[in-house]
């Protein structure tokens, strides 16, 4: 189930119309269609209030942008490719302005591509600490031997924490449209990497939470770089603690999710690392988990499970094995 979306600009819903299978199902008018040629086909940006969007490129993953009297908040910036494409998005943000800060929800490429041209900036890059030090090195993922190279010093996160952290409105900031109350979180479990976090902005009620929650289909479970199927289970379980019903959950990938959402996902994932346990503890290996077909009832709605299970059966030698 997706949550409803708010309000959408005209230009927004021309994007949606004209962007195909990425788009948003809205009903427009094709007068105005035919009125108005969009400045980017391939662009969309949902509007969640009157001060935050969803920016959505086909292929990218979601970016949340939050508009004040201080300039533009991002919680991740897409990939380094579309950086031309995400700022002229934010660009076009109505209230916007410049960029004042990016939050890196965790290290992978797909999140920090604009990471160089705000650290160029000198603008102010969050993340978690786990999370630079990742961007400090260089990382091969072993099963697929993607590599990925160190991020130059400029595009690493100037501003690191370790538990929480509050956003700081500059002073004389109106009440209205500030950045009063927006915090952040270590997601500790491990979901997705161990640098994990979460952005809760309170007054809109939609918590950002990057690729500890996937929206659209089986997530990457990387074990290189901390992340396991126990911590999928723990880190989404944690986050329905820091919701309410009507909040809005914005996840790395796909549409806007809601909390029943989430405790469906819970259930989904503590029923998958239960199974993947069992079979650890049988004495099995990756190759007879995928054949013993443990997301079975899950596959019509998720697709395909091969490479999630494989990864995931994996990520619990790091954790469980007792020789690890
Ligand atoms: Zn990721």
């Amino acid at each position: 189930m997706v949550v409803e979306q708010g309000g959408h600009t005209r230009r927004d819903i021309l994007k949606a119309a004209l962007g195909g299978a990425a788009g948003i199902a809205l009903a427009a008018p094709a007068g105005r269609l035919a009125a108005q040629a969009p400045t980017a086909v391939d662009s969309t940006t949902l509007r969640l209030s009157d001060d935050l969007f969803v920016i959505r490129h086909p292929g990218e993953a979601n970016i949340v942008a939050h508009t004040s009297a201080d300039g533009v908040l991002l919680v991740d910036g897409g990939s380094a490719p579309a950086a031309d494409m995400v700022m002229q998005s934010v660009s076009k943000l109505p209230g916007g302005g410049s960029i004042h800060t990016l939050i890196n929800t965790h290290w992978h490429p797909e999140q920090t591509g604009l990471n160089a041209q705000i650290g160029q900036a000198g603008k102010t890059i969050i993340a978690h600490e786990n999370t630079r030090l990742w961007m400090a090195t260089d990382v091969t993922w072993p099963w697929n031997g993607r590599r990925f190279t160190r991020l130059p010093k400029t595009a690493q996160p100037n501003k690191t924490f370790y538990t929480t952290g509050t956003l700081a409105p500059s002073t004389g900031t109106p009440s209205r449209r500030s950045l009063e109350g927006i915090r952040y979180g270590h997601i500790p479990d491990a979901a997705h990497t161990d640098g994990d976090l979460y952005v809760f902005f309170p007054a809109q009620n939609v918590i950002a939470v990057g690729d500890v929650v996937s929206g659209q289909g089986w997530p990457v479970v990387d074990w290189t770089t901390g992340g396991w199927i126990g911590g999928i289970a723990g880190g989404i379980q944690r986050l329905s603690t820091l919701v309410n019903e009507d909040t809005r959950i914005v996840p790395g990938r796909g549409p806007v999710l809601s909390v029943a959402d989430l405790k469906a996902q819970y259930a989904m994932y503590s029923t998958l690392y239960d199974r993947l346990t069992q079979l650890l503890n049988k004495g099995r290996g990756p190759t007879e988990a995928v054949a013993a077909r443990p997301a079975k009832e899950f596959e019509a709605q998720m697709g395909d499970p091969d490479e999630f299970v494989r990864r995931a059966f994996e990520s619990l030698w790091a954790y469980l094995s007792p020789d690890a």
